[in-house]
């Protein structure tokens, strides 16, 4: 037995050092790819579930890797947000996304709102002007572009992050609160925030209409944010029968792989000149 506990810790360590291995090569690999040209935007609408229209868009990173292929962030944003690169990252999105609705504007493209995603850790004092800066060099309304926050920050929720928050609507701004009901904070508690949007989690839309729970679960979160006056976008939605609960529901907004995946710029760029239903 002592043999096995001892090859066990043996294991361990070695997958432990394996993966530190992983992620210091992921991270200077990231470092590097961020000067690089090797990161991309995805694009993935939201559609009016009144008029089938594109109504907006998410912002989602990407990495060319030369050797690995597209990777998707699941493998890359923990380690960024770890070592703090997702500082750089992030600032490569905003001035990414940025540019791209100048450029789309520029061609004659009628936009509706781009959201992009926001880590915590950008949540410092200096965000707002971080954010007027580009805007501002880049030509594009506030209005134009949409923030998606998660609950951590909530949770975090100081005086000092309402302030910022404040201050990103007063701007022109709009907040939705990402991923909502996979983290601690309440509907009630939500009230503290200028937030306009609440997107459900596509863990709650997976089992719909099926599955009891989800359904209880959608329903109540739908109930509740209309009674606080907040859109409502569903992630994650993938059948019909899901779309047709969320109408009933009274959700607004839908997004997912039933639309569309996330996809390159201009891909995405002809569906709005198409200016088709989805
Ligand atoms: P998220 O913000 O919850 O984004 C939605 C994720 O769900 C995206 O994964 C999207 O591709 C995926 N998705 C959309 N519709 C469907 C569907 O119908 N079925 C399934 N199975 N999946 C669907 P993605 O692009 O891999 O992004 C994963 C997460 O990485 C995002 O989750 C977000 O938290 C983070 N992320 C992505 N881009 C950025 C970024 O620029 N900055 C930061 N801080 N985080 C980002
Ligand atoms: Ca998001
Ligand atoms: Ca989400
Ligand atoms: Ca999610």
């Amino acid at each position: 037995a002592a043999q096995n506990i001892e090859a066990g810790f043996l294991f361990y360590s070695e997958e432990m050092n394996r993966r530190a291995k992983e992620h210091l090569r992921i991270e200077s690999e990231l470092r590097h790819a961020i000067g690089n040209d090797e990161l991309a935007l995805y694009y993935q609408p939201k559609v009016s579930l009144r008029s089938g229209r594109i109504v907006g868009a998410e912002a989602l990173l990407r990495w060319r890797h030369p050797e690995r292929g597209l990777m998707t962030p699941a493998v890359f944003i923990p380690v960024a947000e770890e070592s703090g690169l997702i500082l750089d990252l992030g600032a490569w999105v905003l001035e990414h996304a940025c540019r791209q609705i100048s450029a789309w504007r520029a061609a004659g493209l009628s936009m509706p709102p781009i959201a992009i995603n926001l880590s915590a850790r950008q949540f410092d004092a200096g965000l707002p002007a971080r954010i007027a800066a580009v805007l501002e060099r880049h030509g594009v309304q506030p209005e134009q572009l949409n923030l998606e926050i998660t609950e951590s920050l909530l949770v975090r929720g100081t005086e000092h992050v309402v302030a910022i928050m404040n201050e990103l609507v007063a701007m022109g701004m709009s907040l939705a609160l990402d991923d909502f009901g996979t983290g601690y904070s309440s509907l009630a508690y939500l009230k503290k925030f200028p937030i306009s949007t609440l997107k459900i989690d596509r863990s709650f839309v997976i089992g719909l209409p099926f599955e009891e729970n989800d359904c209880a679960i959608a329903r109540a979160i739908v109930t509740m944010a209309q009674q606080l006056r907040q859109e409502i976008v569903a992630e994650g939605v993938e059948t019909p029968e899901q779309m047709r609960f969320l109408r009933e529901l009274g959700c607004d907004q839908l997004q997912g792989y039933l639309f569309s995946p996330p996809v390159p710029e201009a891909d995405f760029a002809a569906m709005l000149h198409e200016g088709k239903r989805l």
